[in-house]
């Protein structure tokens, strides 16, 4: 199998769904040890992504959908997150250029790309307590997959089984970068916001791919005829 415009379509709408669902949460955890807005300023960004994504020409590839939202995040979602998660977005989308079918090497370089484009903007590393503790483990562990000889799902699965772990690692650290870094020792015992959002946005990923999957195994080997 591979994944096309489809699934990522699909991933940022479930994306959206996601995020607005766990509004609140991330409002909560940013409250604690930043500002308080990180969920509203993804929540509005990606709702103003979908307010744009019918208007993609019917012929575009994945990296036309994954550009779309790196704009609209940079130009609608205020605070550090907007420029670093539309970054990713951005180099994701350069990375896998005008490919129509994404591979299991594809799907590597897409999210390597995006957890670069989040360095280069803004310079943490692994233990940091920022969303890098969320996005380096996910590369990891979905490079490890693909030399497994995972297939597209199972490399996205190990990817968003990561981010998990890696949002979840930053609770007993202290911060080193953003807000958080000037709480000192009170961040201890805090998850960190972004890695909690983009865990959420690396388990779309892997859900979307995964219902996909699923949805073309139904019926015979056949093409689904989805195609005009
Ligand atoms: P702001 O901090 O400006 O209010 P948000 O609340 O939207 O912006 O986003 C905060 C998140 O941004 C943090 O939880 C952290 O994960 C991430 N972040 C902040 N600075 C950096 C950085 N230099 N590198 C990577 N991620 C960062
Ligand atoms: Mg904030």
């Amino acid at each position: 199998m591979s994944l096309g415009i489809t699934w990522v379509t699909d991933w940022i709408r479930q994306s959206a769904r996601v995020i607005s669902e766990h509004r609140v949460e991330l409002i909560t955890l940013d409250r604690e040890i930043g500002d308080g807005d990180h969920g509203e300023n993804l929540d509005r960004g990606f709702t103003a992504v979908l307010g744009k994504l019918d208007d993609l020409p019917p012929d575009s590839v994945p990296g036309d959908a994954l550009k779309l939202v790196a704009t609209t995040l940079i130009s609608t979602v205020g605070g550090a997150s907007g420029p670093l998660l539309g970054t990713a977005y951005l180099k994701a989308a350069g990375a896998v250029g005008k490919e129509p079918e994404l591979n299991g090497a594809a799907i590597v370089a897409l999210l390597t790309a995006a957890r670069d484009g989040v360095v280069l903007r803004g310079k943490a590393e692994v233990g940091d307590k920022t969303m890098i503790d969320a996005w380096t483990p996910a590369v990891d562990a979905a490079a490890a997959a693909l030399a497994d000889g995972k297939n597209e799902v199972e490399i996205l699965q190990a990817a968003a089984d990561a981010a998990e772990k890696g949002a979840e690692s930053t609770e007993p650290i202290v911060a080193r970068k953003g807000r958080a870094s000037y709480l000192g020792e009170r961040a201890i015992g805090h998850r960190d916001p972004g890695s909690q959002s983009s865990a959420l946005l690396i388990r779309a990923a892997a859900d979307t791919a995964a219902a996909d999957d699923s949805s073309a195994g139904e019926g015979s080997s056949a093409d689904d005829g989805s195609a005009s």
